[in-house]
């Protein structure tokens, strides 16, 4: 599985260049027995909860579209998060908000980030036309705060993006860092990217709530145990969420994806016991792999980590062998020999240590 296997699509007429100029998502579904390699919850909805959301399903009307823009559900969002309903927009998964978030900038405007950084970012700039600018993180993988205040004077101004924790490096800042960065993005929109934040603890709602052009992105993906229903949302003022979703395409969160979001924000408990036991997990793969002969395990806040190894193809296709599927990072700059690996079960951890013992 080569980091970036896109096949090149031939130009079409009418495609414009920079859509043309851009390769595939770069990733390679994969069966195998344990799979490490999407940051994915390792465990599914709850079964209860199931079974309830799919007799609600039945209640609902499949010929009527849903609400607009989910107003039902976005009560209830801002409810659990304690923030204005008008202030919350919800989309089949947080991606979309990012490209959404690309095209308020639009064509020219600066998207700023560091590098490495959440692949999704770049490719919707590069997708759009829009400025790309990525700062490189420091050699620790902690903010470049300096560079990117620079990088915030240099540019005209769009969307910065910053992640907390930080993906793919699982790095969290502290939160100065990350608060001396947002304060000098005056004019720009700045997105908090909290994907992870149920397994570092973290949370910039107050960050957030303080600036009108501040916006905290999450998901139901990773803690939740939903990035198969997909649905995301934002935080944010009410004049900028009204803003992104005049971009948001109507009608686009289904009933049957409504529906389970509402069932699981009626019995949220799963989610935080759930994120403590990965938050164990991770320290125990983290502990067991102290010492380990050739492979590295860097500290992460996330429900993933990066393993440092001398050869990532043969670190790689070892898991491989043993059943286990990872996500190669080792082409990305500063992630040379590196390989993601999600934080799964407790007995998929097992095997994943039992792996790593067995390569020499
Ligand atoms: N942000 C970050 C940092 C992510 O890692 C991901 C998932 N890979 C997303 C956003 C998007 O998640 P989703 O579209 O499933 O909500």
């Amino acid at each position: 599985q080569p980091a970036s296997a896109s096949p090149a699509i031939p130009d079409l007429p009418g495609v414009r260049p920079a859509v043309q100029a851009v390769p595939a998502y770069p990733f390679t579904p994969i069966d195998a027995p344990i799979k490490l390699d999407q940051n994915e919850s390792a465990y599914d909805f709850p079964a209860e909860l199931k079974a309830l959301a799919a007799d609600r399903m039945v209640g609902q009307l499949w010929n009527r579209y849903p609400d607009l823009h989910a107003e039902g559900l976005r009560a209830r969002v801002a409810a659990f998060e304690d923030w204005d309903e008008a202030g919350v927009v919800i989309t089949p998964g947080s991606n979309v908000l990012i490209k959404i978030l690309t095209e308020l900038g639009g064509i020219g405007q600066t998207v700023l980030t560091v590098r490495p950084t959440f692949s999704v970012y770049t490719l919707e700039a590069q997708l759009l036309g829009a400025n790309l600018v990525e700062v490189p993180l420091n050699t620790d993988f902690s903010l470049p705060v300096e560079g990117l205040k620079a990088a915030l004077r240099a540019n005209p101004p769009g969307v910065l993006y910053i992640t907390q924790p930080h993906a793919p490096t699982g790095f969290l800042d502290a939160e100065a860092a990350v608060r001396e960065v947002v304060e000098a993005a005056d004019g720009w929109v700045v997105v908090l990217d909290e994907a992870y934040h149920q397994y570092s603890g973290t949370d910039y709602r107050d960050l957030v709530r303080a600036g009108e052009n501040r916006l905290s992105l999450r998901t139901f993906s990773k803690a939740w145990g939903l990035a198969g229903v997909r649905l995301g949302y934002a935080l944010s003022s009410p004049r900028l969420a009204a803003h992104l979703r005049k971009l948001v395409s109507a009608f686009n969160v289904g009933v049957l994806a409504q529906v389970a979001l509402e069932v699981a924000l009626e019995h949220p408990g799963y989610v935080a016991e759930r994120a403590a036991e990965v938050r164990r997990e991770r320290e125990r793969v983290y502990a067991a792999l102290q010492g380990h002969p050739v492979w590295t395990a860097l500290p992460s806040q996330a429900n993933f980590y990066l393993l440092r190894t001398p050869d990532a193809d043969a670190a790689y296709r070892h898991l491989r062998s043993c059943g286990i599927v990872v996500r190669r990072q080792d082409k990305l700059p500063m992630l040379g020999g590196c390989l993601r690996v999600a934080v799964g079960s407790p007995a998929e951890n097992d095997a994943f240590i039992e792996a790593a013992r067995a390569f020499r």
